[in-house]
Formats: structure tokens, sequence, C-alpha cells
């Protein structure tokens, strides 16, 4: 025990000086009473600083591997898309780890986007649009229900995130109008599912649905 002669106060732990007035202490110092706590080494900014630092490495060497091959590496661009693809998802997934339904449509729509260019760089055989954009989006909306229910969320707090995917599942019309599809049923059976079960939300659970719009919007 630790005591300044001053104060006359008994001062635990393992002090350098009073820490009511300042003055040197005399005693004994003991081992602090509260746990010490280690330093985490891995924080969020050096994870995004680490990713940031690998992803323009990529950027810069990329292209001078493709200038010293002296002929186009077809990866390359796939590979440096996919570098900014994968930054991107860090940095969401960092921001928005308190929010499980965000980081489940960041992730996922970044999957589509992953999907397209992948396609397109490796022949452009249209898989994607064919079977995983739909699959996706069907993907979305029963992962959203999911997790509604396993956090125990009432209907209203997700409601404008199967708006919001029904919305986008509808730029597939677009990929059929410009005939992307090589067997356009699936997609067809996806955008249909997905309109109906927001119909029928509006139809059954309208309540649910104004309250989220007005809390959203403000109205
Ligand atoms: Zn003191």
């Amino acid at each position: 025990m630790q005591t300044c002669k001053r104060c006359h106060v008994q001062i635990r732990g393992d002090k350098r000086v009073c820490p009511l007035c300042g003055s040197p202490l005399s005693g004994t110092p003991e081992k602090s009473p509260f746990p010490i706590l280690k330093k985490r080494i891995f924080t969020r900014l050096l994870i995004l600083r680490t990713a940031l630092f690998l992803m323009i490495a990529v950027l810069i060497i990329l292209p001078v591997m493709q200038y010293f091959a002296g002929r186009p590496l077809p990866w390359v661009p796939l590979a440096m898309i996919s570098a900014v693809i994968g930054f991107a998802d860090i940095s969401f997934t960092l921001y928005y780890r308190n929010n499980a339904l965000k980081t489940i449509h960041v992730q996922l729509y970044l999957g589509i986007f992953v999907c397209l260019i992948v396609d397109k760089f490796t022949g452009w055989h249209r898989w994607s649009v064919t079977w995983a954009v739909p699959a996706i989006f069907l993907g979305l909306i029963a992962g959203t229900i999911l997790t509604g229910l396993i956090l125990r969320a009432a209907l209203q707090d997700f409601v404008l995130y199967i708006l919001l995917d029904t919305l986008l599942s509808a730029v597939q019309i677009l990929f059929l109008c410009l005939g992307w599809n090589t067997n356009p049923v699936f997609a067809v059976c996806s955008i249909v599912a997905e309109i109906l079960f927001f119909l029928g939300i509006l139809i059954f659970r309208w309540r649910d649905f104004k309250s989220a719009s007005e809390r959203y919007f403000n109205v």
C-alpha cells in the first residue's frame, strides 16, 4: 500500500504520484487491482488501411506486369476489378458490422456485380444473367425474411429492404429485353415471385409498410 503524506490517504496499486495532489508517495507499491487490458492489435482502422494498401498494390503491380509481359494478359482486368470490389466489400462490412440486414444486402448486391463482371471477362456465356442474378435476388428476399425472424424484428423494420430488392430485381427485365438470358424462364419466375410477394405484403400487411415508409421518409 502506498501513502500520500500530504493528503493522508492510502492508495492501492502502483502509482508514481498521488492522484489527488501529485506529491510523491511513500510505502511499497502493490499490483494494480484492475486488470490490464491488452491493446487490440487488429483495429478496424488497421484492417481498412491494410485492405487499401493491398488494393493499391494490386492496381500498380498488375499493369506493370502487363507492360513487361509485352502481350495482353486476359486475367489482369478481372484481377484489378476484383481488388477494388474486395476493398469496397471490406469497407462496407466494417462500416455496417452492427447491421446484419445492411451487411447481407451489400454483400449480395456486390455478388451480383461480381458475377456479371466475371461472366463478362470469361467469355460472356451469360450464366450470370440467366442463373446467378435471379438466384441471388430470390436469396436476398429469403435471407431478409430469415434474418428478420432470427433477429425477432418487426416486419416494419425490414419491409423496405424487401421493397428495394423487388424494385432492383426489375432490372432483370432490362436484361431480358436485351436478350441477354440464354434461358429466360428462371429470371421471369424470379421477377414474378418477387412482385407477387411484395404485392402480398402491401395487401395483407399494409400498416407495417405504411409505418415503415413514414418512419423512413418522415412523412
Ligand atoms: Zn496527496
